[in-house]
């Protein structure tokens, strides 16, 4: 039987957070993590370079059941926090676009960070380790709060930290063990799906945008009031690109999307312009669509004529199904392609300040197991070393 002071479950971005900020504390800290390889998500993510954080992060940047729950953990763990972290072991990182920080060479170099503070820290970190079982140990003070059955045998401890993300890409590891252990212990889950998810159409758009694969077009993706300005790209399987994933965290299962393909300008002005009257409208649209956009676009929707040819009602509904393309896909690609889990561990059960449960002292949730989902942009990183830096200085 091994006693801890803390043990985490999860040796991800939240995870490793939170051990090293309650190690720096004295705490006697053990991280457990099922996987052969730690932190898989960090060395993928961000094409290898890991957008580890957004300047400009905010909590509007968050999806989440209590809108205003991050807002105490970003407070008091800022991305310039980060900066500064990495700042200690001269990691280089730069700017790619909407505040969205890279690094310069490879995300192991934070892989390589996150584990020397471990070290510093003493923190100990033990993996593959499987956990069968959590249980509750009788209240008394000074003793430990729960035990767990693991491959290494029984361990205890005092306080017990859940930081096992979420459930996308389960061939590196992502299990849905977090959500398990809250239900166990009656803590309310709300519903979960993959977010920041490439969308699939039905057969007919499907075919359209296969035609059209590898383009790739600035638009405006919009679901209600929800809108992002971003890329988007045409797959052999659906539509994906930033616009498309970001708008996939707000899209729910069986709506549709709206997207403008030419935002800030006016098409109908150019297919009404008197000099344009007699060119084909794959000309006409060719400038702002590229070539081959423009040429699938006219065939699926019209005959390719000459704008003279149509009236202005037709000229009017093609202005339209470009600056409001109105699209119900018929699903997303799941979480195998998710780079998150909308939904999770209820913060109405968590405590902002620690992430601490209310009803069930001793046990914390952090990082993407808690229903707290970033946009896409170095977000999601940003709250999972914010909550595990919460709950580190709490534990
Ligand atoms: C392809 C991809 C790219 C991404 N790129 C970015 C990006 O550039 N910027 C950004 O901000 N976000 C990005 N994300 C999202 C980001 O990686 C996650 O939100 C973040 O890693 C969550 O941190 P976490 O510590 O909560 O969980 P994770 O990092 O997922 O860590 C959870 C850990 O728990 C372990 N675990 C799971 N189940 C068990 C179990 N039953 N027993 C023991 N251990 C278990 C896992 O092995 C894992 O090590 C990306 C995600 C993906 C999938």
């Amino acid at each position: 039987m091994q006693d801890w002071d803390v043990i985490v479950v999860g040796a991800g971005a939240a995870g490793l957070m939170c051990a090293i900020e309650a190690g720096k504390r004295g705490r006697k800290v053990l991280v457990v993590d099922h996987a052969k390889k730690l932190c898989e998500k960090i060395r993928i993510s961000g094409g290898g370079r890991c957008n580890f954080t957004n300047i400009h992060t905010t909590a509007s940047d968050f999806i989440s059941n209590n809108k205003h729950f991050c807002k105490s953990a970003l407070a008091r763990y800022t991305p310039y926090d980060f900066l500064d972290l990495m700042a200690k072991y001269q990691i280089k990182h730069h700017e790619k676009t909407l505040g969205q920080l890279f690094c310069d060479n490879s995300a192991q170099e934070i892989i390589d960070m996150l584990l020397a503070e471990c070290r510093d820290a003493k923190v100990s970190i033990k993996n593959p380790v499987s956990i069968k079982g959590v249980h509750p140990l009788p209240e008394k003070t000074g003793m430990p709060n729960f035990s767990l059955e693991s491959s290494e045998g029984t361990l205890t401890t005092h306080s017990l930290v859940i930081a096992t993300g979420g459930l996308s890409i389960p061939k590196i590891g992502a299990t849905d063990f977090g959500h398990q252990i809250a239900k166990q212990f009656d803590i309310p889950v709300t519903p979960i799906r993959p977010a920041l998810v490439p969308l699939t159409l039905n057969e007919d758009d499907k075919a359209f945008c296969k035609t059209l694969s590898g383009i790739s077009q600035d638009c405006i993706a919009s679901v209600k009031k929800q809108s992002f300005r971003e890329n988007l790209l045409f797959t052999h399987r659906g539509l994906s690109g930033p616009a498309i994933l970001q708008i996939s965290s707000y899209l729910e299962p069986g709506k549709s999307l709206c997207i403008d393909l030419l935002p800030g300008q006016n098409i109908e002005d150019e297919l009404t312009n008197e000099q344009n009257k007699k060119k084909s409208l794959t000309n006409v649209l060719a400038p702002f669509l590229s070539k081959r956009f423009a040429q699938e676009w006219v065939d699926r929707k019209s005959q390719n004529r000459t704008p003279a040819d149509l009236g202005s009602n037709k000229l009017k509904a093609i202005a339209d199904g470009i600056h409001k393309w109105v699209i119900t896909p018929s699903g997303d690609e799941g979480y195998a392609k998710a780079e998150v889990t909308l939904g999770g561990v209820d913060t109405k059960d968590l405590s902002s300040a620690t992430m601490e449960s209310k009803t069930c002292p001793g046990l914390f949730f952090i990082g993407e197991v808690v229903d707290v989902t970033g946009h896409l942009g170095g977000f999601n990183f940003q709250w999972a070393w914010a909550s595990g830096h919460a709950a580190g200085h709490a534990v």
